[in-house]
C-alpha cells in the first residue's frame, strides 16, 4: 500500500503533512514517489487564498481519472478546508466538502489523524494495517514525530488554533480555539532535530507568537509561572542548541498584536535567529483594519516595526496584504499603497479579497470591489513590491552570504540566505543541505545569482 500527500499553503501544513506521513507509515503504507502510484491520496488544504482553494476544488476530474486506473484508491482532505471530520458513508453530519467533492472519501481534521484506522476501515473495512494506533501514543497531535522531508531543515509546531477571528478567515472555525503545545515537549523535540542534522528550525503556529498566551493557555495555568512573555523564553531556550550545532531558527507567522517587547529583545539578541520575519499587515488604512478585525492601527504596525528595525538593523521583513476587501474605497488602497512605499518591505503575498463560505465577512460584509478593480490594485500594488525587492536585491551584489542549499539539479544550486533571499549559483560538488559561502555577483529583477566564494 503507497501513500501520497500533496501539500497546499503555509509551512504549518508542511509540517501537519509530515506528522500525516508518519501516521501512514506506521498503519504500513510506503511513501509512493509520485501520485498515480498512490492507494492512499491525501491533499492538506489552505483555504487562506481563493486560488489554493480553487486548486483543489478543480481536482475533480484528476480524481475521476485516476479511480478509473484504481478504483480501491482512497481519497482524503484535510488542512484548513476540513471543519468536520467524517466520511462519505457517515450516517450522521458530514463535512460541507464531502457534498462538494463526492470523490472523496474521507475529510479529517489534522488534531483527529489518530483517527484515520477508523475513517479508512468505514471506506475499505478489508483492509487490514500494521498497527492500528490503538495504544495512545498518538491522543497528543503534537507528539507525534514527524517524518521529515530533510534533515537539515525542519518544522517544529509550537500552537495551533487561531482566537482572532478576523473576519475573512475561515481558520479559527476549522482549526478550533489556540492552544500551545507543552514548553519541553517543543524543546526536546528541537533538540531531537539538531541531535539528527537540522542546521534550520523554524517554530510555526497560526499565530506563533501568542505562544503560552491564549484563554486555554492561561486556564491550562502551564505558562502562570513564566517570568516573561513566553514565546520570548522559547526562543532563547532553543536558541541554546546553537552549542549542539543550530545554525538557524525562524518563526513564522506572528500577529502584531501579540509582538511584545520581550520578543523583539529576544530576536536581537539570540545568536541564531535569523533576521527575516514574516509580519502579516493586510491593510494600511485603520477603517480596513477594523472592517477585517485584525484588532491593531497602523500606527501601532509602524511602531513595532521601527523597534524591531532599531533592534536588529539589517533585518528583511515581508508581509501579507489583501486588496479589495469589503468597503475598500480608491483613498483606503492608496493609504495602503503609500504604506507600502514607506516601510519597503522586502516581499509581500498579495491577494485579490475573495469571500470564504462561513466566514463573517462572507455572510455581513459586501463584496463591493468590482474584480477588475481588485485586479487593478493588486497590479499597481504588485509593481511597487517588485521594483522595492528588485532594489533589495540589487544591493547585496559584491556581497558574500552564506546559503543554505535546499535545492541541487545537476549543477545548478539554490538556498536561502539568514535573511531568506533565494540565491542561486553553480557547483560541481553535492551540497544539499548545506550552509556555503555565496558571492553575489548579479540580479535579473528579484533573481539573485552567486557562485561559491
Ligand atoms: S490571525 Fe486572522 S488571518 Fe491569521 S489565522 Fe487567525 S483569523 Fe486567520
Amino acid at each position: 500500500m503507497k501513500y501520497f500527500i500533496q501539500t497546499y499553503g503555509c509551512q504549518m501544513n508542511t509540517s501537519d503533512s509530515e506528522r500525516l506521513a508518519s501516521v501512514l507509515e506506521r498503519l504500513g503504507y510506503e511513501k509512493a514517489s509520485e501520485l498515480q502510484e498512490a492507494d492512499f491520496l491525501a491533499f492538506n488544504t489552505c483555504s487562506v487564498r481563493q486560488k489554493a482553494e480553487d486548486r483543489v476544488l478543480g481536482l475533480r476530474p484528476k480524481l475521476l481519472e485516476l479511480r478509473e486506473q484504481n478504483p480501491k484508491i482512497i481519497f482524503a482532505i484535510t488542512g484548513c478546508m476540513v471543519k468536520k471530520s467524517s466520511t462519505k458513508n457517515d450516517m450522521a453530519k458530514k463535512d460541507e466538502l464531502l457534498r462538494r467533492m463526492p470523490e472523496v472519501d474521507i475529510a479529517f481534521r489534522i488534531e483527529d489523524v489518530a483517527k484515520l484506522p477508523i475513517f479508512i476501515s468505514k471506506i475499505d473495512a478489508d483492509l487490514e494495517f500494521k498497527d492500528n494506533l490503538d495504544d495512545g501514543t498518538l491522543e497528543n497531535y503534537f507528539k507525534i514525530a514527524p517524518r521529515k522531508e530533510a534533515n537539515y531543515s525542519v518544522f517544529v509546531p509550537v500552537m495551533t488554533g487561531c482566537d482572532k477571528f478576523c473576519t475573512y478567515c475561515i481558520v479559527p472555525y476549522t482549526r478550533g480555539r489556540e492552544y500551545s503545545r507543552d514548553f519541553n515537549e517543543i524543546l526536546d523535540e528541537c533538540r531531537k532535530h539538531v541531535e539528527e542534522g537540522a542546521l534550520e528550525i523554524t517554530l510555526v503556529g497560526q499565530t506563533v507568537n501568542t505562544y503560552g498566551l491564549s484563554f486555554n493557555d492561561r486556564k491550562s495555568g502551564k505558562f502562570n509561572d513564566f517570568k516573561m512573555n513566553p514565546f520570548a523564553a522559547l526562543l532563547r531556550e532553543v536558541d541554546k542548541l546553537k552549542d549542539k550545532g543550530l545554525k538557524r531558527l525562524r518563526f513564522t507567522s506572528p500577529h502584531p498584536r501579540d509582538f511584545h517587547d520581550d520578543i523583539i529583545a529576544a530576536m536581537a539578541e539570540c545568536e541564531t535567529l535569523c533576521p527575516y520575519f514574516h509580519m502579516p499587515v493586510q491593510s494600511g488604512d485603520n477603517r480596513t483594519l477594523r472592517r477585517m478585525n485584525r484588532n491593531y492601527t497602523m500606527e501601532e504596525y509602524i511602531e513595532i516595526l521601527s523597534k524591531i528595525r532599531s533592534a536588529i538593523p539589517r533585518v528583511a521583513i515581508s508581509t501579507d496584504i489583501i486588496v479589495g476587501f469589503c468597503g475598500e474605497t480608491e483613498e483606503e488602497f492608496e493609504r495602503t499603497y503609500e504604506m507600502y512605499r514607506r516601510l519597503q518591505w522586502d516581499w509581500c503575498y498579495l491577494a485579490r479579497y475573495s469571500p470564504r463560505k462561513g466566514t463573517y465577512s462572507e455572510k455581513k460584509l459586501k463584496d463591493d470591489v468590482p474584480p477588475d478593480e481588485k485586479a487593478r490594485r493588486w497590479h499597481k500594488l504588485n509593481d511597487l513590491m517588485m521594483n522595492i525587492a528588485a532594489g533589495k536585491a540589487q544591493s547585496l551584489v559584491g556581497q558574500t552570504l552564506n546559503v543554505l542549499v535546499n535545492t541541487q539539479i545537476g549543477e545548478t544550486c539554490s538556498g536561502r540566505t539568514d535573511s531568506f533571499k533565494e540565491v542561486k549559483f553553480k557547483s560541481g560538488r553535492t551540497l544539499l543541505g548545506r550552509i556555503v559561502p555565496v558571492k553575489i555577483t548579479h540580479t535579473k529583477g528579484i533573481e539573485i545569482f552567486g557562485e561559491l566564494a
